[in-house]
């Protein structure tokens, strides 16, 4: 059995005493590693390292720290496919959505390597006479990055490149049901001769997290995962003098309008709803059907859904893989129970799958409920896999008001060909990301990511100018020289004339 080990001050930490957790093949069911869990000490002294390396990499100019960011992207284009296997052998999804998903961290790096431009300051010429005035965005020293089972690559990437590129050093505490990622990753960041100490992992749960959350020598925060974590995340970490982002769950709703495209909403919502079997936090979960789009909808999914082809991501011909955990394929089955007790009709059920030589594998074919309503449980709290909910709505605004009343506000969006109607979505939705004809909004790297209400606690979204603001500080300086002229003191409050 492979044992994992953690990433600090450049070397491989290997840990025999502690605690540890399986990390399975969830294709096969089997036990492929197991994972050290750090205690106090050792995250602490992850947490050192990244401290003592701070003076150094923040003295080092920004263009040279891209220049390092630029040899990790091409280590990282170079070794993509090994990369993809790991996350598809540990997270399950299908290997051309791990490397879809490792694209889109990449397009983070691609970000951070224009680190120097990003990061300039504004300056102010004589903003009173003889006096400039310029502004400057510093480093924060060490920042911590907390991600989910999801996405073990791009999650990460949404979070490290951009502070290492603003000077600051690391602390990745992955997830512990899928750590090799970030492992590889760090083994690049170290061949691309980014200095020791400057990126670290620490693997474990909530100890390990605890310790990041009490340690002062910890600036910044960043958290991806469940909602009630992040809220833990944030409440604590702000408690204790750090910046922190966190973002959380989502239910994310499809709005398809009577005059949408009604193949190209049906194509969107299984790609949205199935892919990565219903494990992305962009996931369309609910698709609200206006009027009659209802029967026209439900007529196309059901016939697709019942036909996804389930299997081990590493099978070219699989549409959806297995879920993460045997656990949580029991909650999602668990989902699917209380959703027929409550009265929601299942025209597919995903759960009496089973697939030759994969038995033990934790699969679950894809799930359609009609009927849903708001009162459901299963419209209410979020799922986390293939399982798509059809509420049916009346009209445009009843829909809208369900997106707005939803604890939930990561992304929504709408399929329809009326412009007005669409331009009143986008204006009014209470969603953090929308999508207007475009099923999963997960924006570009220049963009920034980020949720409303309980799908995100700070105030910051993730990467792109957001990411830039969260991991540094604002520095204003106002200066003037002597020029031989006296006026005296000022005993006034100092405005300009
Ligand atoms: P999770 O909340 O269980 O775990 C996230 C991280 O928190 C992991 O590193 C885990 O070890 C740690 N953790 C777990 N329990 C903890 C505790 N009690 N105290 C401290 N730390 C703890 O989430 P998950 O199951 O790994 O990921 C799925 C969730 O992440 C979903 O809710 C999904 O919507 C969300 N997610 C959100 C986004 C987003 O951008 N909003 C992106 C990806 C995933």
């Amino acid at each position: 059995m492979e044992k994992l080990y953690h990433f600090i001050n450049g070397n491989q930490v290997v840990d025999n005493k502690g605690r540890f957790g399986a990390v399975f093949n969830p294709a096969s069911g089997e036990q492929v590693s197991s994972v050290p869990f750090a205690d106090e000490s050792i995250t602490n002294s992850a947490i050192d390292a990244a401290y003592q390396a701070f003076p150094e990499w923040s003295s080092v100019p920004s263009v040279q720290r891209a220049r390092y960011l630029f040899k990790f992207l091409e280590l990282m284009n170079k070794y993509k496919e090994d990369l993809a296997k790991i996350v598809t052998k540990e997270h399950g999804k299908t290997h051309p959505d791990a490397i879809g998903s490792i694209t889109r961290g990449l397009e983070v790096v691609e970000f951070a390597c224009g680190i120097p431009h990003a990061i300039k300051g504004e300056f102010s010429e004589n903003v009173g006479s003889n006096i400039d005035s310029w502004s400057i965005r510093q480093p924060i020293g060490v920042c911590a990055g907390i991600t989910p089972f999801n996405f073990p690559a791009m999650v990460p990437m949404w979070m490290f490149p951009i502070a290492l590129a603003c000077g600051n050093t690391f602390v990745l505490k992955p997830s512990e049901k899928d750590p090799s990622s970030p492992l590889f990753m760090a083994e690049l960041l170290k061949q691309s001769g980014i200095p020791d100490g400057v990126f670290n992992i620490v693997n474990g749960d909530a100890e390990a997290v605890n310790s990041i959350l009490n340690n002062p020598k910890v600036g910044a925060i960043s958290f991806v995962g469940s909602t009630n974590i992040a809220e833990k995340i944030y409440t604590t970490g702000s408690a204790n003098g750090k910046r922190v982002q966190a973002l959380g769950g989502a239910k994310n709703h499809m709005i398809i309008m009577p005059d949408a495209d009604m193949d190209q909403a049906t194509d969107a919502l299984m790609g949205a709803a199935f892919g990565s079997a219903g494990e992305r936090c962009m996931a369309v979960s609910v698709a609200v059907a206006v009027g009659s789009a209802g029967d026209e909808l439900i007529k196309r999914l059901t016939p697709k859904i019942a036909s996804l082809k389930v299997g081990p991501g590493s099978d070219p011909e699989s549409e959806m893989g297995p879920l993460i955990t045997e656990q949580h394929l029991n909650k999602v089955k668990d989902y699917i129970n209380i959703g027929e007790k409550e009265g929601a009709e299942l025209l597919v059920d995903g759960r009496n799958i089973s697939l030759q030589g994969y038995e033990n594998g934790f699969f679950l074919g894809g799930t359609l409920f009609d009927h849903v309503s708001p009162e459901m449980t299963i419209y209410k709290e979020e799922i986390f896999g293939p399982v798509l909910s059809v509420v049916r709505s009346a009209s445009f605004a009843e829909a809208s008001s369900l997106v707005d009343n939803h604890a939930y506000g990561n992304g929504a969006a709408i399929f329809t060909r009326d412009g007005d109607a669409a331009r009143e979505f986008s204006h009014k939705a209470q969603a953090g990301m929308i999508g207007i004809n475009v099923p999963i909004p997960v924006p570009m790297a220049f963009h920034s990511f980020g949720g409303w209400k309980k799908s995100i606690f700070g105030d910051h979204s993730i990467h792109g100018a957001e990411g830039v603001h969260f991991y540094t500080k604002l520095k204003t300086v106002t200066s003037r020289w002597p020029t031989g002229i006296r006026a005296g003191a000022e005993y006034n409050f100092p405005s300009m004339k």
